[in-house]
């Protein structure tokens, strides 16, 4: 098949490109760079059935393809607080562009969603039919907002032109080739852990949020999109195994054998206090679950930043 990923150079999308490529799909990678590296796709670029294209999806897209998953917007708060006007416009001028294209071409289509749109939720865990309680107007609401609108578009388009759509609602990710200055916790206290800086903890610590692997992410992402027609989501996918940010930073601190002490610094505005999914049905209809617990994935995550800060 002839697959885009949206997003294709950044964390997510260049694990997917490689599994995609893997599977002996063609894969069509479009990005702008905002948050992503050539670095992580390098290794595909010499590779026939490889193409890239330097795109903007806020603008639209003529390319013929099979398959889109749709994963262009940066996810890290620091990161999509930097423009938050281009935020919303990747989010639903993306959306809107990528759906167009989808219609045109009766491609199958995927959101990558976020937890965010459950926002600081009352409900905990946090299930598919929960609304969300999320701040309109404050430093967050460009992505949560920008996302929810999102997947309105994405049942919009499927109730009014039939389109054939899937939308999964991420949490919390991490894993080898997120970008060292990206901001997330994990990736903080890795680099911070193995520099000997202090661990950087916003507010008490207490807040808790669920990590699930790449490796488990992509392996949804796919089950997902081969699942049968009908079946639009939105689903969660993340791990349900829950930690504090303190907890987090003494595995990692134990884990890369750290001599780094912790630094409280401010909590941000409308940061949640608690996350962890329902994946009651990701496994219902997709078997799907996740597979790697935190301190593999976390031993993996600290080889890759080891390697990379060597270089
Ligand atoms: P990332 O920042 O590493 O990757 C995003 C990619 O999109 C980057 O390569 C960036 O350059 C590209 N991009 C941004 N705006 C674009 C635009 N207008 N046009 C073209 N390309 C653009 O983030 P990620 O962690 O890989 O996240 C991928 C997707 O998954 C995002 O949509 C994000 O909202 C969603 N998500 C991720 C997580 C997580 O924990 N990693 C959680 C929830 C949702
Ligand atoms: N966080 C932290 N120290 C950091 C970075 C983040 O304590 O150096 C906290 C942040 O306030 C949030 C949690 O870790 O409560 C997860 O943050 P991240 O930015 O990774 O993702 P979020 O789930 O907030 O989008």
């Amino acid at each position: 098949m002839n697959i885009l990923v949206t997003g294709g150079a950044g964390f997510i999308g260049s694990h997917l490109c490689d599994r995609l490529m893997k599977d002996g799909h063609d894969v069509l990678c479009v990005d702008n760079y905002f948050t992503g590296s050539r670095h992580n796709i390098f290794h595909l670029l010499s590779n026939s059935r490889f193409e890239v294209i330097r795109h903007d999806i806020t603008f639209p897209l003529h390319v013929e393809v099979d398959q889109i998953y749709n994963l262009a917007c940066p996810a890290s708060p620091l990161h999509y607080q930097y423009d938050p006007v281009q935020t919303i416009k990747t989010n639903v001028h993306g959306a809107i562009n990528m759906l167009d294209l989808a219609k045109r071409v009766k491609a199958r289509i995927l959101q990558a969603s976020t937890s965010e749109v459950y926002g600081d939720p009352e409900v905990h865990p946090q299930k598919e039919d929960y609304w969300g309680r999320v701040n309109p107007i404050g430093p967050r609401s460009c992505y949560d907002e920008g996302k929810r609108c999102a997947e309105t578009l994405f049942f919009d388009y499927q109730r009014q032109y039939n389109l054939d759509i899937k939308v999964v609602r991420i949490f919390n990710t991490y894993g080898p080739k997120m970008q060292p200055d990206d901001g997330r916790v994990v990736s903080n206290f890795i680099i911070q852990a193995l520099n000997g800086e202090d661990i950087t903890i916003y507010g008490d610590g207490q807040q808790t949020r669920s990590f699930c692997f790449i490796d488990d992410m992509i392996d949804g992402f796919v089950r997902m999109m081969e699942s049968e027609v009908g079946f639009y989501g939105p689903v969660n996918m993340g791990n349900p195994q829950e930690f504090t940010m303190l907890e987090l930073a003494e595995k990692v601190i134990i884990l890369t054998g750290s001599k780094s002490k912790l630094k409280f610094c401010p909590l941000p505005t409308d940061d949640p206090r608690q996350r962890k999914p329902d994946i009651g049905l990701a496994t219902r209809n997709l078997d799907w679950k996740p597979r790697v617990p935190l301190e593999e994935g976390l031993k993996k995550t600290i080889a890759y930043f080891s390697t990379l800060m060597e270089k």
